[in-house]
């Protein structure tokens, strides 16, 4: 057997053709449809665009299912809206924010939609207790620990008080959790002009703003769940199915997956208010924001009250559409698409940017294969998901649901959620088997950009090496980050371990600080997309392109068109940076009076890397042979090496869980970041085991979390010599 190169070549054309040619008028059909109203999940509005998606693969042909959850939610009371106000020396209360979004004027097209669903204005986190809040307030900056710890150490309590925390560098539940763990009474999140505004005049240009720019006007606020978990809170680790056992409400919120206190966001015209009237201790460089005419201290003597009207229910429904083009000779294996429906408010970038581009993947993909007689060898999965923003909830039930199907069968996953916040660069997440297969489609995609263009820079992948030449790990690529629990690829591979990667297209990083300063709020609908963001649709259509191409390199190659030396490269540099951190914080020294030696388990250690690289290369060379032909391979040959490229990555699966309190993050080397859930990390496990240990109180904790440096030390070898074996 041998891959027909000819073949391959000639249907990745057509399908980039088939984009090109037919895709702009179906992606605004979609993209005008899905996003008209507010369709936030488990409302009736969400349901009636999941079932035109639902119409939508079946007018295409594809055999199409649906899995139900009812899982727990939280919406605001939409005709009470969330406030603040503080207090006179009269003791009466003046209102500072009546919790409500402003509509610009002077685009009657945009105004036009912006006033179809009011709900937009409103200004609500998900999973924002109930309740009013009073107390004085302090600002903790972006909210991170080191944040706190300046708090902490300058004496100032946050217990009984209200914090101002602004949003950027981290995702925002975590911020809630540790002023919550600190006594706060409630949070409330604004964005800062410094952060979101125009780059001009720090931030101030108001000129530079919604509908002018792409940059955050002063009426503008960023919604987003503050849950510290992914999937329903009721059902951690099973599917919330009828059958399904689930946990009390009362063990989520005084837990620690949802808060327990109100929290609001704010847009900087009222954020405004509350910095005029704070009057402490100045505060440190780098916690100074840019709202014109402010005058950033840490505290306040008057009090403010915040009040947020939620309500949770605990059994609404959400639902996935997931469709099927079955592979030829292999239709048990699956290549997953994935991408969320639901949004905040209208949702044209997040999700539905990525909506239309799932959707035209599926179009080209069924259009040619008509015209063609072609089909995949595998069966690809479009899985357009819901409740992502709650807590990436639709697609960690069918994770949970289907563990065992995708344990078996799943290939890779490659996820869109925002496909265009820019029209620059793309940005890449990726787990390294999938480096390589993403680095060749974005060789072949036209260059969507004028710009880009007249600069010399003619393929996607010439604006990526432009933009972001490093690569952390492989000499010679552009740069990717670790897959994070951002959106939905985080379970399948961190619980599941399914190769993952998630792809968007983004700005000129050197000219802005955000690349997406309207994420979440009202202002993300068609207009700002075809105005400002991407006129005539060519980024999406870029991004179309890439994903339909990577899509069909998984699901069509005779080989999957892994790369396992990338793997062992970033193995081996992921036990390097590992040892490197472990003697700078002194561990091998705690466990010299154990019965384990450091040097002997990281001698271990680089060893298991070092022959896990030379079964990589074995392997590589044998891939390599069969596609260039040079070795002509049975059938049953193409299978050995596919099922050992497919059992790769779950050999990093530790059922047990990295340790005691994360039996959901289950991959001994990618998971998410205990104190940010928007970064990934590498050998988790390990870091937080030692980190747990040098934040112990007592001799107890100390001991146990010792041991489980040494633990999960052993377990990451464990899976090493797994991956071996296995090879
Ligand atoms: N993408 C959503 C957000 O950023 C959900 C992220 C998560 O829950 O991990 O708000
Ligand atoms: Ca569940
Ligand atoms: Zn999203
Ligand atoms: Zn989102």
């Amino acid at each position: 057997l041998k891959q027909d190169n000819q073949m391959v070549s000639t249907i990745g054309q057509k399908l980039r053709q088939e984009i090109a040619d037919n895709g702009l008028n179906h992606m605004k059909k979609n993209f005008y449809t899905i996003t008209k109203m507010v369709h936030v999940a488990g409302t009736p509005e969400q349901m009636a665009a999941l079932q035109y998606i639902r119409d939508t693969y079946a007018s295409y042909g594809l055999e199409v299912m649906t899995t139900d959850y009812d899982v727990m939610l939280s919406y605001p009371n939409y005709s009470q809206p969330n406030t603040v106000s503080m207090q006179m020396s009269n003791g009466s209360w003046n209102l500072i924010s009546n919790g409500l979004g402003d509509i610009p004027l002077g685009h009657p097209n945009l105004t036009a939609q912006l006033k179809a669903d009011t709900r937009a204005r409103n200004w609500w986190n998900g999973y924002g207790a109930n309740g009013v809040a009073t107390g004085k307030l302090v600002y903790a900056n972006y909210g991170r620990v080191v944040d706190f710890q300046y708090l902490d150490n300058s004496n100032i309590s946050l217990n009984g008080s209200i914090v101002a925390i602004r949003y950027g560098d981290l995702f925002r539940g975590n911020k809630v959790q540790e002023a919550e763990k600190r006594g706060a009474l409630a949070v409330i999140l604004f964005s800062d002009p410094i952060d979101y505004g125009s780059p001009d005049l720090s931030g101030s240009d108001l000129n530079n703003t919604f509908p002018n720019s792409v940059f955050m006007p002063p009426g503008g606020a960023q919604r987003g769940s503050v849950l510290e978990t992914n999937g329903d809170p009721l059902t951690p680790l099973y599917p919330s199915k009828p059958y399904t056992y689930r946990i009390d409400i009362s063990d989520v919120v005084n837990g620690v997956t949802a808060p327990n206190i109100p929290v609001m966001p704010m847009g900087y015209r009222d954020a405004a208010t509350l910095f005029q009237n704070m009057n402490g201790p100045a505060v440190p460089a780098g916690w100074v924001g840019g709202i014109p005419g402010v005058n950033y201290t840490l505290t306040s003597s008057v009090s403010f009250k915040v009040t947020v009207n939620a309500i949770t229910p605990t059994r609404q429904r959400i639902r996935n559409v997931i469709a099927f083009m079955r592979g030829t000779t292999e239709p048990d294996k699956y290549v997953l698409l994935t991408n969320h429906v639901d949004a905040w408010t209208f949702g044209a970038m997040d999700p539905n940017s990525g909506t239309v581009a799932i959707l035209e993947t599926a179009r080209a993909l069924t259009t040619v294969a008509n015209a063609t007689g072609w089909r995949p060898r595998r069966t690809i999965v479009f899985c357009s998901v819901d409740a992502e923003e709650f807590g990436l909830i639709g697609s960690t039930e069918f994770a949970e649901e289907y563990l065992k199907v995708l344990q078996q069968r799943a290939v890779a996953l490659v996820n869109v959620d925002v496909a265009v916040a820019g029209n620059v660069v793309i940005g890449v997440e990726s787990t390294p088997s999938l480096y390589n297969t993403i680095i060749k489609a974005s060789k072949l995609i036209p260059n969507p950009n004028d710009n880009e263009l007249s600069a010399g820079r003619k393929t996607i992948y010439d604006s990526w090496m432009f933009y972001f030449p490093n690569s952390s790990f492989i000499q010679g690529q552009p740069y990717m980050s670790i897959p994070d629990s951002g959106s939905d690829q985080s379970h399948f591979l961190s619980y599941v371990g399914v190769p993952c990667a998630a792809l968007g297209y983004d700005c000129d990083p050197n000219i802005r600080r955000d690349c997406y300063e309207l994420y979440h709020t009202m202002y993300e609908v068609p207009w700002t997309l075809e105005n400002i963001i991407d006129r005539g649709y060519k980024a999406l259509t870029a991004m179309s392109q890439l994903w339909t191409e990577v899509a069909r390199d998984l699901a069509d190659s005779l080989v999957i068109p892994f790369n396992v030396n990338d793997y062992a490269t970033v193995l081996t540099q992921a036990i390097s940076g590992l040892d490197v951190y472990l003697k700078g914080k002194g561990v091998p020294d705690l466990l010299t009076n154990s019965n384990a030696n450091y040097s002997a388990i990281i001698v271990n250690l680089q060893d298991a890397a070092s022959r896990f690289s030379n079964a990589a290369t074995i392997i590589q060379k044998n891939i390599d042979a069969v596609n260039s032909g040079e070795s002509s391979a049975s059938l049953r040959q193409v299978e050995m090496l596919n099922s050992r490229l497919m059992g790769l990555e779950r050999a990093f699966i530790n059922d047990r869980g990295l340790y005691a309190n994360r039996p959901d993050a289950r991959h001994v080397m990618f998971a998410t970041s205990i104190h940010d859930q928007y970064s990934g990390v590498l050998c988790a496990g390990v870091y937080d085991s030692a980190e747990y240990y040098f934040e112990s109180t007592n001799d107890i904790q100390r001991s146990a979390w010792l041991k489980s440096i040494q633990v999960t030390l052993s377990e990451l070898q464990f899976a090493v010599e797994s991956a071996i074996l296995l090879l």
